[in-house]
């Protein structure tokens, strides 16, 4: 069973992150997103909220599940038997700091490599930073975020 992690804050999910998570679950047998647990990362929804909303955006894939990790990532993957790490990479600014985590992960874990993909276009400019930015605006964000997480915001 060929396993490929996807971690992230998802604070919350967008379709930014489903469109690399299906993307990627065309490659592999099992997809595990990773919600990173950061007790020190202030964030609008809680964990258990982070994990619903995931789950949920996701039940339409059925390789694809949601699990947490508050230990280090490659140790993780490890116990998972995953032997990969998927990233998105929008833009030139997100390389040198996935580049340094890529290859230290690889450092401590050879057997673990990390994979990037590039989402549609249309979600180059997205991520969970501005869409929490919009919605205190009240903006539309319908069309970068999935109904169960709308549905969320709209609630907060
Ligand atoms: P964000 O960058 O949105 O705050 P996370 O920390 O949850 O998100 O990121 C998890 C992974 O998802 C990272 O590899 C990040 O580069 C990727 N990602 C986030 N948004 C997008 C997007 N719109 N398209 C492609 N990849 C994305």
């Amino acid at each position: 069973m060929r396993k490929a992690l996807y971690p992230g804050t998802f604070d919350p999910i967008t379709n930014g992150h489903i469109d690399i998570i299906a993307r990627t679950a065309l490659m592999f047998d099992q997809v595990i997103v990773t919600l990173a647990v950061n007790s020190a990362k202030k964030t609008l929804f809680t964990e258990d909220e982070r994990v619903a909303l995931a789950a949920e955006s996701l039940s339409d894939y059925p390789n694809v599940i949601v699990k947490r990790c508050s230990g280090l990532l490659v140790e993780f993957a490890a116990e998972e038997g995953a032997i990969a790490i998927v990233r998105g990479l929008r833009a030139v600014s997100d390389f040198d700091y996935e580049m340094q985590m890529a290859l230290m992960n690889r450092k401590m874990r050879e057997e673990v490599s990390t994979i990037f993909m590039m989402p549609n276009e249309k979600y180059i400019y997205l991520n969970s930073t501005i869409v929490r930015e919009l919605i205190r605006y009240d903006a539309d964000v319908s069309e970068f975020v999935p109904a169960p997480v709308l549905r969320a915001l709209r609630g907060k």
